[in-house]
């Protein structure tokens, strides 16, 4: 049965292929010696943040982990097998958090902390979503001034809270800790404007960038 996506998509592999191939003829075929991408990176799966072109990165730059709205859970495997991989065999220095506006998946974990029940409801999703609920709930708890806010800066500080939390929890992980001991290995946490195109990094309190 033809399908129309997957058709399109075959095409336009096909004409990236021979466009690149014509450009540089070795291109494909010095991937195949293995890969030594210097950064991690942790993104949201949305389809509106091409982590590979909104930093200009070639293959082999980069190592993605991509989930609902970039959530490192010690208990999730996927993101723990990649984060594993990355730290201790592929021995990247630089780990990117990545967290971007108008997130779904953030906007999900608000309504369930600020609209009683909501987290109740058992499918992955709220699962998955249900530690970061509980982290924007006690956010909420702590910055009362918060429920002042417009709907739209609210918003914006779940995405950022979200992305600290995520730090939090890797630098809690004895995989990051371990890495750390032996050798130079920072975390960013970066928030990606869909509006603007542009990433900028998260600082602490202190105005510093390394988080
Ligand atoms: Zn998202």
């Amino acid at each position: 049965m033809p399908n129309a996506t997957l058709e399109l998509l075959l095409a336009r592999n096909r004409i990236h292929a021979a466009r690149v191939s014509r450009h540089d003829a070795e291109y494909f075929s010095r991937h195949e010696a293995g890969q030594a991408p210097r950064c991690l990176w942790i993104g949201c799966a949305d389809s509106r943040v091409p982590v590979d072109t909104l930093v200009q990165a070639s293959p082999g730059e980069l190592f993605v982990m991509r989930n609902v709205a970039n959530q490192v859970l010690a208990e999730d495997d996927s993101i723990m097998s990649g984060i594993e991989y990355a730290l201790n065999t592929l021995r990247v220095d630089t780990v990117i958090i990545c967290g971007h506006t108008h997130c779904g998946g953030v906007d999900f974990a608000g309504l369930m902390a600020v609209v009683p029940g909501e987290e109740k409801k058992d499918t992955p999703l709220t699962r998955q979503m249900f530690p970061l609920s509980q982290a924007l709930r006690q956010q909420i708890k702590q910055h009362p001034e918060w429920r002042q806010l417009s709907k739209d800066h609210l918003k914006r500080f779940f995405v950022e809270a979200n992305v600290r939390q995520q730090i939090v929890h890797l630098q809690q992980t004895s995989l990051f800790q371990s890495a750390k001991r032996q050798r130079p290995l920072e975390i960013f946490g970066c928030i990606y404007d869909l509006k603007t195109g542009i990433l900028d990094v998260l600082s602490d309190e202190n105005g510093e960038n390394t988080l």
